[in-house]
């Protein structure tokens, strides 16, 4: 055997190993990082090994430090797992070791991203011909979207921020709902634009209409961004949409939509009603590593002018540019060279328009289970009032929710979030995994209520 087949062999062996631990495994794991370390020896070595030694030894020194998180019983954040044409997908692109950051110095790749993109936009019902930059996660999918916008709106004002850069400029006003993810703040912070203006939000996490026609009324000229939500992370609830988004825009301001998880529901006729009116806005953020169950780091940063996101993000910070398609590395921040489009690819193939709907289904379904199973617990109160994939409960006081929380984990049979929501202490449930069964649902709330049973 040469070295290639014998350490992929020994990776292959591994993986399967590990993959088929997950239906019975504990989730949580049993190894500290100190063990770890341990296992893994601290000394540099001063000579070569082996790769197949090298192979095993991180296998077998990391496998009691790994916690479950493709496992069917994976409730925690929002992960997803990885479908196994995704993960083949991705072992092959990194066989192939593609700088993809050029179009026509790999063919291959920038094939895949074109199909992958005009896919994408399909499958979500955006407008045709939006531009699809694969970037990290739903973070950088955000400070992408939003970099488009502030400069596009400094332009309009008649700024130039390639050229002149943020100081002197008139500034910009970014409005966000009460309840956005922390990572918007986190894109406005890289982007120079500071905290933004919270909007009155309702109790399930919504911002409110009247709210934001008030802040956008009370505007003092400057350009504006609006930051809307597809999918709250504790209740799973979708902005309004239909009401915002034109409103918004006749203020002159671009809008965004973080929908790491939830701008799925497009895909599914069932669930589509959700984000009615979505496809009006101007820049949109969701997750392949999330819903779409494509192995880490995979986030889609969605833009309807492709030549504003190009300005933006491309090498010479042009608007003019209107010449070929630009380049991969034009539609991201950083010049990516991984093929990230390709495991998507893999994955809408493998599933189709009505897998990928019969997926979004599935994990609503499940929620739903999860919601009914969690409301017939004694002292239970289930919060939200639309089951998405999230499910949000209390167990009486705080005291008593944290407990349930740690008591899950110490159980280890499933892994649900401990937040904090509205003031209180929360169990948060997630369901994003293709692989999560009913038998894994059931089994998993059986743990919960012998837990909660005390
Ligand atoms: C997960 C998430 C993000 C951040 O995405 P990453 O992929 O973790 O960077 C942003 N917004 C929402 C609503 C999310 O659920």
């Amino acid at each position: 055997m040469d070295d290639h087949e014998a350490a992929l062999d020994r990776a292959h062996a591994q993986a399967l190993a590990w993959l088929a631990s997950l239906g019975e495994r504990a989730v949580p794991a049993t190894a500290s990082i100190e063990d770890v370390v341990a296992r893994l020896g601290t000394a540099l070595p001063d000579g070569p090994e082996d790769a197949v030694d090298v192979i095993d030894l991180l296998a077998t020194a990391c496998e009691p430090g790994l916690t479950a998180m493709p496992s069917g019983r994976f409730f925690g954040f929002v992960i997803g797992g990885t479908h196994p044409a995704a993960l083949a997908a991705d072992w092959l692109t990194s066989a192939w070791d593609q700088n993809a950051g050029l179009r026509l110095v790999t063919p291959a790749h920038s094939a895949v991203e074109d199909v992958t993109e005009s896919w994408l936009v399909d499958l979500l019902g955006l407008p045709i011909g939006s531009a699809v930059g694969f970037v990290t996660g739903g973070t950088m999918a955000n400070f992408t979207g939003l970099a488009a916008g502030r400069d596009e709106v400094l332009r309009r004002a008649g700024w130039d921020v390639a050229a002149d850069g943020l100081v002197g400029s008139p500034g910009v006003r970014v409005l966000v709902g009460a309840e956005r993810h922390d990572t918007v703040d986190l894109a406005l912070r890289y982007l120079g634009l500071g905290s933004p203006e919270a909007v009155a939000a309702d109790e399930q996490g919504r911002v409110v209409t009247d709210a934001l026609r008030a802040a956008l009324e009370s505007g003092d000229g400057r350009p504006t961004m609006v930051v809307l939500q597809a999918g709250n992370v504790h209740s799973g609830a979708f902005d309004p949409f239909q009401e915002a988004i034109p409103l918004a825009h006749k203020h002159g301001a671009w809008v965004h939509v973080d929908g790491a998880f939830g701008l799925f529901a497009a895909a599914s006729p069932a669930r589509r009603h959700l984000v009615a009116g979505y496809e009006l806005a101007d820049s949109w953020a969701t997750d392949a590593h999330k819903t779409l169950n494509v192995p880490y780091d995979c986030g889609l940063a969605i833009v309807r002018d492709r030549s504003a996101l190009r300005a933006a993000m491309g090498m010479h910070g042009d608007y003019l540019i209107h010449d070929a398609a630009g380049e991969p590395f034009d539609k991201v921040p950083e010049i990516s060279r991984r093929g990230r489009a390709i495991p998507v690819w893999a994955v809408l193939r493998a599933l189709g328009r009505d897998g990928v709907a019969e997926l979004v289904d599935r994990l609503c379904t499940h929620a739903a289970a999860m919601a009914k199973g969690i409301g017939e617990i004694d002292g239970s109160e289930v919060l939200n009032d639309v089951v998405f994939t999230q499910v949000c409960a209390t167990f009486g006081d705080d005291e008593r929710t944290r407990g349930v929380v740690s008591g899950l984990l110490d159980d280890g049979t499933a892994w649900m979030s401990g937040s904090r929501w509205h003031e209180r202490a929360v169990l948060r449930v997630s369901v994003s995994n293709w692989s999560t069964t009913e038998a894994d649902v059931e089994r998993s709330l059986t743990a919960l209520r012998a837990v909660a049973a005390g």
